[in-house]
């Protein structure tokens, strides 16, 4: 089957996982035919995607239209014949039992068309045992959704080890068809990536606590705020589900060895139905007082003892083929929302000084848990996981890409287009350090910044995270970073253009208005929604935006925390000039040519002297950042965060 010829796709399970992927199939045209083992089950998959539907619709993410057209190209089923039975791809979220799958698959070949293409969504069972019961292992292969499939961006597409080319082929461009991204695992290998990174990181976490090494406050502080991920290891496990993560576990034991046992402390966790947030406790008790985790319990020894496995596991993915390092990276900052992938954060920790702690832990314990893998220590010799070599282009930037373009213009493209370029704390920092790189570079006369992708210029700050979990003066620091940042635009003593396309959001609107100019593509959609969540404009928003558009507009903008269209905001005085979307970035980078043609002192001391003709900025952006500050103390600012995740109104009470 190839690609080109898939017009309708099987749905097996219309539970949790089926109904989201059945959704995401008609979003993206295909007609969906979902089937569940009766009426109830396959109605309420149905009715939860017109819900979700809806709410797409409602949040301006799809036209009422489009969503009820999506809803017309999905049929409920029970009966398996008219399900696959003209079926291109069918695609299996059955429960995670290999005797039920198999069932499935043993009456799904009866009904579907020989060429149509078997893709299952497991998250640990073996690809290359399920294909072995059909009559097209070939034509058979993992299409791994993570949880919400309309959110989450990341699909792994595994090869079993019958798998032909062409199904994979085929079923990644059907991934990016669904406006996903794929990424290949060449073995069908328990855990896949993404399960495989995560899994015994939680696992490792467990153990710290079980053996009285480190308090569950420790570790979680650790990974969180040391390590850096969006949150503790111990509150990850809890909230994927303690039996979830035991159950994966289990399989990397069984096929892998003992490398991965379970700690005794999660099989007690699930056999006291302590099973995390969806049973009310976990390693954290939800109906009392919930995750708590205090910054400053963060320690040196669990941050090196947890990157050191973490490395290790990539060592191991990578030793056995599974899949390239910067593949490694890519499915765990999509599928995990890490900041960086764990390649890189190891290797920026220094992949010796963790072999050795890994040597150190296995003298002590003989446990095969710190058995430092062949991967790990070639990686080690060779200067990294990517390479002494690229270690300096990869220390340059990675959230952005800063090029000199012909005509002196100096481009910087934010590039995390899977996250819609949203801006997080490395981005300010990358941001600061390009806008220096710039300015030292007398070859540049102007510059250029635009978003990679066509979603999104940049769709607001990535800190929510960040912010629910904060006190006031994380949040005065955090304002103050991005106030500097967008504050070293308005400094460059040459002009600044911001090429926008697609969403303009929050800190992406910020970031857009300390530009000098802006040019928008029609599509485009802008707004300063923080007033949604509790907060404020942080970045400057409060002072900058009325320098351009008036106090007036300023408020409408920020108080109706609504969206704007490109026209509107060209109205407004925002959008200097609006061009049609293949043409974006064609007419900003003339616009910065022309201006990067022009006389460079007048230029600058023209900046300067408006500049310094405005009120009082500075004084306005110390109450701005104390503001943002206060705010992150206030209740109403976690029911804006919890609403906003929840995908719900929030419902403030000004405390
Ligand atoms: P679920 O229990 O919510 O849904 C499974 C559905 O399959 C149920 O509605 C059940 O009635 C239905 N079902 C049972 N037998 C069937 C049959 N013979 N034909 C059609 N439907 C049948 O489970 P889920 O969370 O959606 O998980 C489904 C699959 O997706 C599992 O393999 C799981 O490992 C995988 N997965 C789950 C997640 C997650 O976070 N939940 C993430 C990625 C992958």
């Amino acid at each position: 089957m190839d690609f080109e010829d898939i017009d309708t796709i099987a749905v097996l399970g219309a539970g949790n996982m089926g109904h989201g992927i059945a959704e995401v199939a008609a979003l993206a045209g295909y007609e969906v035919r979902m089937r569940d083992i009766n009426d109830e089950f396959v109605q309420d998959g149905y009715d939860n995607i017109e819900w979700s539907l809806n709410k797409l619709a409602e949040k301006d993410q799809l036209s009422q239209e489009d969503a009820d057209a999506a809803l017309d190209r999905v049929t409920p089923l029970v009966d398996v014949e008219e399900a696959v039975g003209d079926a291109d791809v069918v695609i299996e979220a059955v429960p995670e039992k290999m005797e039920i799958k198999k069932d499935v698959y043993q009456e799904v070949v009866e009904y579907a068309p020989t060429e149509a293409i078997f893709a299952t969504n497991t998250s640990s069972l073996s690809i290359t045992e399920l294909s072995e019961v059909t009559d097209r292992p070939e034509q058979f292969c993992g299409m791994h959704f993570f949880n919400p499939p309309v959110r989450m961006a990341l699909v792994e597409v595994i090869s079993g080890a019958h798998t032909s080319e062409e199904t994979l082929d085929a079923i990644e461009q059907l991934a990016e068809a669904f406006d996903k991204s794929p990424v290949r695992v060449r073995k069908d290998s328990p855990g896949f990536i993404v399960n495989r990174i995560l899994v015994p990181l939680m696992n490792e976490a467990c153990w710290l606590v079980h053996d009285d090494e480190a308090t569950i406050a420790e570790v979680d502080a650790t990974t969180k705020f040391a390590i850096g991920l969006p949150m503790g290891a111990l509150e990850l496990s809890d909230q994927v589900g303690n039996d979830v993560g035991l159950h994966v576990l289990e399989y990397l034991h069984e096929v892998l060895g003992d490398a991965y046992t379970p700690c005794p402390l999660l099989e007690q966790k699930v056999e006291e139905e302590k099973l995390g947030k969806k049973s009310g406790e976990g390693f954290y008790d939800y109906e009392d007082g919930g995750v708590e985790i205090p910054r400053d319990a963060a320690r040196d020894d669990i941050e090196t003892r947890l990157l050191a496995l973490l490395a290790n596991e990539v060592g191991k993915l990578v030793e056995n083929d599974v899949a390239p390092v910067s593949d490694i990276d890519e499915a765990v900052m999509l599928g995990g929302g890490w900041p960086d992938g764990p390649a890189k954060m190891t290797d920026t920790a220094g992949l010796e000084t963790l072999v050795e702690t890994l040597d150190e832990l296995h003298d002590e314990t003989d446990d095969p848990r710190f058995e430092a893998s062949e991967g790990l220590r070639n990686a080690a010799e060779a200067g990294g996981f990517y390479g002494s070599d690229d270690e300096e282009a990869a220390a340059t930037y990675d959230t952005i890409n800063v090029e000199t373009l012909d005509g002196h213009v100096g481009h910087i493209e934010l590039d995390r287009p899977h996250r819609m370029n949203t801006v997080s704390t490395e981005m300010l920092d990358e941001l600061g350090d390009a806008i220096d790189q710039l300015s030292e570079d007398d070859d540049v006369r102007a510059v250029l910044v635009t978003g990679a992708g066509d979603k999104a210029f940049s769709a607001g700050a990535d800190v929510v995270s960040a912010a629910s979990n904060a006190n006031p003066l994380d949040g005065i620091e955090l304002s103050k970073a991005g106030q500097e940042t967008f504050g070293k635009f308005e400094e460059c003593p040459m002009p600044v253009v911001a090429g926008i396309d697609g969403y303009t959001l929050g800190g992406g609107m910020e970031m857009a208005t300390a530009a000098d100019l802006r040019v928008a593509s029609e599509r485009s959609t802008f707004g300063q929604p923080e007033h949604n969540l509790g907060l404020l404009p942080g970045w400057g928003g409060t002072q900058r935006l009325a320098n351009i558009v008036g106090e007036g507009r300023a408020k409408e903008i920020i108080f109706t925390a609504d969206h704007f269209d490109a026209a509107e905001m060209a109205d407004y005085g925002f959008v200097n000039d609006v061009v049609g979307n293949d043409e974006l970035f064609d007419e900003a980078l003339a616009l910065a040519e022309k201006l990067a043609a022009g006389p460079p002192i007048a230029q600058d001391f023209t900046k300067r002297a408006m500049h310094a003709g405005r009120d009082d900025e500075d004084a306005g952006l110390a109450v701005e950042s104390q503001a943002f500050g206060h705010l992150f103390g206030t209740e109403d600012l976690m029911e804006g965060i919890t609403a906003f995740s929840a995908d719900r109104d929030p419902e403030f009470e000004g405390k």
